[in-house]
């Protein structure tokens, strides 16, 4: 899937045969009346505009020109990668034409998603360049880049990019759906902060490229914004920390590592909050950039480790976790001019970021599957007697009341065996406890052998066994109870030593409007009968 989403990236931005731009840029003060008019005026220093680039914190001017031949004929596109929530005006073609794009959304810009772009519908003059302001006061200045396309170019272009996020972000936007759907059902927070990971993600993926606000029209101001993207992305750090800890288990993996990085999640949230008070905002600036960088470092690292102790969800969670750091390691090395050639890094976080939420899904459904397991363990290991591996006497007396209450709906005959071994004391103590056990053993087995699939055997006692035979009438009952008491004969006959005992057994068959203590009392005096008439032998009650 992972490698589907990035088959997609050289998709969004296919050659086009365009010209080639040559940039100069400088920061714009106060003084300037309008943009520097000409590439050779003071002050301008050249720049690669195909190339991503971080122009002034507050306010910068662009001048682009073709760098060979001279501008394509009009119309055509000027597309702007990676503004963000810059504002960018366009003077010109012409004097006295001034347009403004911002936050990808403008009266006279088109509209752009993941993008800016400026429509030229008349070719500036042979010799004269674009000249642009960029504004980035009160948000983050972040890695622009520059490129003219054909109309039609740009329009699939940016068809296929609304296709490619839209898959990205549903993606994200469902499995964290289903994430709060689980967490409110089975009551599990490990639910809830993974859906609160992939929410925040996508949240600041969908605002920062514009994707949230563009189709329909919004036009929320950009400080409130880029806001709204710094919460989100400290919301995700926060929850992606709370979601590692849970699902792989760091207490039991990495119990001294845990605390330090808990108390990353605390600070990133404190300072998440603190960016909202206008006077600790470009404090919270500051720190949050490196303190992302560094939580998803330790949340690589700590995943790594725990998975080396032996966490098997720390192994979905790295697998998820290394392309989106990636990605975002990229994003915050393009700040400060490195690999600023590749201008799709911020497509890559959109397929990293799905891919990562289907990673976690799995994990998630591995987890479930495991610990269902582990459950239908317990409850086997709670019902079964160790020893001799049929049901324990709670266990049996569960199932006894459920097919009585089946028989009864049914109007069928129910019947019940109670078996004690003969003389099992005698036999312990001549041969040893290991023996005792041993014919217990085998005891089970033989009722196991004579019984059908339906009939539930119980040890009830130390050497006392029960056998529950739904819908079985009272002669047929005897006769199993027969077959049982003669197999155990023929085995102990074939054992030199004694080391198997004979059984006396007692049947019962219930009477209409019989209780089901009264049904056992019964058993349990034929079988008493049975033993005070000498033993290895049934008698009816
Ligand atoms: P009877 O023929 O009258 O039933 O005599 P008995 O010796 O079988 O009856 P009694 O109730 O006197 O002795 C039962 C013995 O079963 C006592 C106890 O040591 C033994 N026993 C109970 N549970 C276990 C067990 O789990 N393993 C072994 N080896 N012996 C057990
Ligand atoms: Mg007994
Ligand atoms: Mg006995």
């Amino acid at each position: 899937m992972l490698l589907l989403l990035l088959a997609c990236l050289p998709l969004l931005s296919s050659a086009d045969g365009m010209p080639v731009l040559q940039g100069a840029w400088a920061p714009a003060t106060a003084a300037d009346t309008g943009p520097p008019m000409a590439p050779d005026a003071d002050g301008l220093r050249r720049f690669d505009p195909g190339r991503l680039q971080v122009f002034g914190r507050e306010a910068s001017w662009v001048l682009l020109w073709p760098g060979e031949g001279d501008w394509p004929q009009a119309p055509f596109v000027l597309e702007i990668e990676g503004a963000g929530l810059q504002a960018l005006t366009l003077h010109g073609p012409g004097p006295g034409v001034v347009r403004t794009t911002q936050s990808t959304r403008g009266e006279q810009a088109w509209p752009a998603h993941g993008h800016l772009a400026f429509a030229i519908a008349e070719a500036p003059a042979p010799g004269e360049p674009l000249r642009l302001r960029i504004d980035a006061a009160g948000v983050a200045a972040t890695p622009i880049s520059f490129a003219l396309r054909p109309t039609v170019e740009y329009l699939r272009a940016d068809a296929r990019w609304l296709a490619f996020a839209s898959a990205c972000l549903a993606i994200m936007g469902a499995m964290s759906l289903v994430a709060v759907f689980f967490a409110v059902r089975l009551r599990d927070h490990t639910f809830a902060c993974y859906a609160g990971f992939v929410l925040a993600y996508a949240t600041m993926l969908a605002l920062q490229t514009g994707y949230l606000f563009e189709p329909l029209g919004w036009g929320p101001s950009p400080r409130l914004l880029h806001v709204v993207v710094q919460l989100a992305t400290a919301a995700s750090l926060v929850f992606g920390i709370l979601f590692l800890d849970r699902f792989a288990n760091l207490g039991r993996h990495l119990p001294r590592a845990r605390r330090p990085l808990l108390g990353l999640a605390a600070l990133l949230g404190i300072i998440g909050l603190a960016g909202l008070l206008p006077q600790l905002e470009s404090s919270a600036r500051a720190l949050v950039q490196p303190l992302l960088v560094c939580g998803g470092v330790a949340l690589l690292v700590m995943a790594a480790l725990a998975v080396l102790r032996g966490s098997r969800y720390a192994a979905f969670f790295l697998v998820g976790w290394v392309p989106l750091l990636a990605a975002t390691v990229v994003g915050v090395l393009q700040r400060y001019g490195a690999l600023a050639g590749w201008t799709d890094a911020a497509d890559a976080t959109l397929a990293a970021g799905a891919f990562n939420a289907m990673m976690l899904s799995l994990g998630l459904a591995d987890r479930s599957l495991a610990l269902r397991h582990d459950r239908d363990r317990a409850q086997r290991l709670a019902d079964i007697d160790s020893l001799t591996g049929v049901y324990n006497r709670r266990a049996w007396s569960e199932r006894l009341l459920a097919l009585h209450a089946r028989t009864q709906r049914e109007g069928q005959p129910l019947s019940l065996l109670f078996l004690d071994l003969d003389q099992f004391k005698a036999l312990n103590d001549r041969l040893g406890h290991a023996a005792g056990d041993a014919a217990l053993r085998a005891m089970a087995a033989v009722m196991r052998a004579e019984i059908r699939e339906h009939d539930t055997v119980g040890r009830y006692g130390g050497e006392e066994f029960v056998v529950c035979l739904p819908n079985t009438s009272h002669a047929r009952a005897v006769q199993a109870a027969e077959r049982i008491r003669r197999r155990l004969q023929e085995r102990a006959r074939r054992e030199p030593d004694g080391s198997l005992p004979t059984v006396s057994i007692g049947v019962a068959t219930l009477r209409p409007g019989e209780e089901l203590a009264a049904l056992i009392r019964r058993a349990d005096s034929a079988m008493y009968e049975a033993k005070a008439a000498g033993r290895n032998r049934v008698v009816a009650g």
